[in-house]
């Protein structure tokens, strides 16, 4: 039973319902091993706001490991074999990551050990279905959702049940080479890492608290409550999800469990179809590992984007003007996570309004979200571009301001981010420009000064988005 066995942790940062370390606790001394991987993960280096969430779970698993994860940086290739010759271990056990450059990093390390004489043992941790395991009847894949999810997965074998928290042996040798955390480097220099932190409480423990306290108390109201960015109407399970400290089958389960009440079939079929988008996601991208940089409808490739520096900024600062759109991008900044409908709202206001390359948007994304995902986030700028499969139609354009009076009618989720319209009546809190000059200065708005005015005219920008799109409709 003292035989050492590693178990290489990724987006798996938990130890109930973790595959890998549940089977390699039977067999041995478990070695927990993190690698910040610097052979780099194709052209997407785990972002800022992610590395800060990195940090703190690897903090709190660590505790959990009684002190003994081990943490590396390094080609993952080289810290592996070394740590083999160092151990003596004879296995290694991994869940699987599923973005092209993780499937092929770990294709290449698992061959090379086993050319070597070392076990690998690989398992699904982060998914409810494996993207192979869904096919239409003709065996291609599918490309609409709701077939996918209603036709593929729920006829496909259910997922497999949660595995429990295993006793572990842990493996308490000396080890050379490897780094504290400190050292890893995750967290930015800039006082901004620590909004993060105090936004969020990050450990298995606290996904759990989060789970437990949707389900009881938010579940019923979800349908409604999920679009509206002033309450907490969401789960906001999705960074947990994204480093693994709580598994999609854990809360298909457990959602199932105490959802099972009258009244809730359809708040539970609606939030188990939202953790099915996140299952698509990566099952496009299995399918198209292209979908990071690639238009999955070519037409768009002739798409005439433009690219304004300023604009852009002015997005990504949230100084646009359009109360909505600068709340959401704040809202952003200042905690990691962006409400979903917020999302798609600023996602059109950048490609539709402003016609700037959805890469752009992806980018900031990448770099600023807690729960940054290559899949969802792909998919989702995709989906917004109107250039992914089961898109939104590229015609339609959200407009910022009847969105925010419909789903912010009271303005709280706007007042919230942007302090300096507080004042502003209820009637002009997504239209300041309307406002008249004695109302403005009643509630000390200085437009220009104070908030900006609008950058951009939402009529104009409308018609040369459909014109933008009516040039390529014919062209493929
Ligand atoms: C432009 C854009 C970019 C996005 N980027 C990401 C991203 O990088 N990472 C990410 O996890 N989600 C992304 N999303 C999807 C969605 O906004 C978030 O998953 C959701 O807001 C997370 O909040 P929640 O956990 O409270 O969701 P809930 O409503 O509680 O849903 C439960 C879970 O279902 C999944 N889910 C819900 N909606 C979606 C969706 N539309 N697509 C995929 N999965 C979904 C998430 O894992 C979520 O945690 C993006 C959406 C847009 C429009």
């Amino acid at each position: 039973m003292t035989t050492p066995v590693i178990v290489w942790l990724r987006h798996d940062l938990r130890l109930a319902d973790n595959p890998a370390i549940f089977y390699a606790a039977q067999q041995g001394a478990v070695i927990p091993v993190f690698i910040d991987d610097t052979s780099q993960l194709g052209n997407w280096n785990t972002g800022a706001a992610s590395r800060c969430w990195l940090h703190h779970s690897l903090e709190s698993i660590n505790h959990e490991f009684e002190g003994q994860l081990r943490l590396f940086k390094g080609n993952p290739q080289d810290v592996l074999t070394q740590l083999i010759k160092d151990t003596g271990a004879q296995a290694i056990y991994w869940n699987r990551c599923y973005t092209p450059h993780a499937i092929a990093r770990d294709s290449s390390i698992k061959q090379t050990l086993k050319s070597q004489g070392v076990e690998v043992f690989s398992y699904n941790g982060s998914l409810l279905w494996e993207p192979w395991q869904v096919s239409k009847a003709d065996g291609t894949a599918y490309k609409v959702f709701t077939p996918f999810y209603r036709k593929g997965c729920l006829n496909a074998a259910p997922p497999a049940e949660p595995l429990s928290r295993p006793k572990l042996t842990l493996f308490s040798e000396q080890i050379p080479y490897q780094h504290s955390l400190p050292e890893l480097e995750l967290l930015p220099d800039h006082p901004w890492k620590n909004q993060i932190t105090d936004h969020w409480d990050i450990s298995e423990d606290a996904a759990w608290r989060l789970l437990r306290q949707f389900t009881s108390e938010r579940l019923s109201d979800y349908q409604d409550a999920r679009d509206i960015p002033s309450l907490e109407g969401t789960s906001t399970l999705s960074p947990y999800l994204q480093w693994g400290q709580i598994s999609p089958r854990q809360i298909w389960y457990y959602s199932q469990q105490q959802g099972n009440k009258p009244g809730l079939e359809d708040a539970l079929d609606t939030f188990l179809k939202e953790l099915a988008w996140r299952e698509f996601s990566y099952y496009q991208l299995y399918h198209n590992p292209g979908i990071t940089t690639e238009n999955l409808n070519q037409r768009f490739n002739r798409f005439p984007w433009k690219h304004e520096a300023e604009q852009y900024h002015q997005w990504q600062q949230g100084c646009t003007g359009f109360p909505i759109i600068d709340a959401g991008m704040r809202e952003l900044w200042q905690t990691g996570y962006m409400h979903n409908r917020v999302r798609m709202l600023v996602g059109s206001f950048l490609v539709k309004n402003q016609l700037q390359h959805w890469h752009y948007g992806a980018r900031w994304f990448w770099d600023t979200l807690v729960d940054a995902d290559l899949a969802s986030n792909s998919a989702s700028w995709q989906w917004v571009a109107g250039c992914g499969t089961d898109a939104a139609p590229y015609f339609r354009i959200f407009n910022p301001v009847t969105q925010g009076q419909k789903f912010d009618p009271d303005g709280s989720y706007v007042r919230r981010y942007l302090p300096e319209l507080t004042d502003l009546p209820n009637r002009y809190i997504h239209t300041p420009w309307e406002a008249p000059a004695a109302v403005l200065s009643k509630a000390g708005v200085v437009l220009g000064s104070t908030y900006p005015l609008p950058i951009l005219d939402l009529k104009e920008t409308r018609q040369a988005a459909l014109e933008a799109f009516s040039s390529i409709k014919e062209t493929v």
